[in-house]
């Protein structure tokens, strides 16, 4: 898919998931927050779930913690443009409790179809919820944060980065701390996610260096 594809793509299924009523949560939603960002971007980040301004807003990360994720990114020289943020759960928990069990299996589908759209090299999960979930293993957020790992996600592998959810680290500074440390590996994993990856079949390569060669690009 190029870049105008994927892009469409992406747009069609978050106007099908905006009318989703997969669980409970749809009756008390102002709307579904499907997602936020650059559909064609290498970095994804994943968290838990709408909360009040989100849910008012229909962008994921609007708030306090969306702040600092901001101020986090500009950190490391992103904007919000350059990434793709998300959350686990699509619809606002009542009064931002965690989400069960039942929304998060009746939700997952519309996750994964996302980063099976956006095809991230790189996913980072914000905090336990969407790290237990990506990475299939229950070890909690304390354990993994920074400990990047391969994860296959549907026909593909990608490389997971657990972090700190900024909520959490917002009000626990030796927390905070820890998510810039961990926040500033980012850009080497993205490096390195560039670098591992055949973008293309290596038959495919040859046949457009020859092609190059020729002139023809
Ligand atoms: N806002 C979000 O969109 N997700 C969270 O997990 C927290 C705040």
């Amino acid at each position: 898919m190029d870049h105008v594809e994927r892009a469409a793509a992406h747009r069609a299924y978050a106007e099908q998931t905006a009318t989703c009523t997969r669980c409970a949560l749809a009756q008390g939603r102002t709307q579904v927050v499907f997602g936020s960002g650059s559909p064609n971007a290498d970095l994804m980040f994943v968290g838990e779930a709408p909360g009040f301004h989100e849910d008012q807003q229909g962008i994921p990360f609007v708030g306090q913690a969306g702040k600092l994720l901001d101020n986090l990114l500009a950190g490391i020289e992103l904007t919000r443009a350059d990434v793709y943020v998300s959350n686990v759960l699509k619809c606002r928990p009542p009064g931002n409790r965690d989400p069960m069990p039942e929304e998060i299996a009746a939700c997952e589908p519309h996750l994964f179809r996302q980063i099976e759209l956006i095809e991230p090299k790189l996913v980072a999960t914000l905090g336990n919820f969407a790290t237990k979930l990506l990475s299939g293993k229950p070890a909690g957020i304390t354990r993994v944060h920074g400990v990047e790992q391969e994860v296959t996600l549907g026909p593909r592998t990608v490389l997971l980065f657990p972090l700190y959810h900024p909520a959490a680290a917002l009000y626990t500074p030796s927390m905070l701390k820890v998510l810039e440390e961990d926040f500033a590996r980012i850009p080497a994993l993205l490096e390195r996610t560039a670098d591992e990856s055949p973008a293309v079949e290596p038959e495919a390569a040859a046949a457009e260096a020859s092609a190059v060669q020729l002139g023809l690009f």
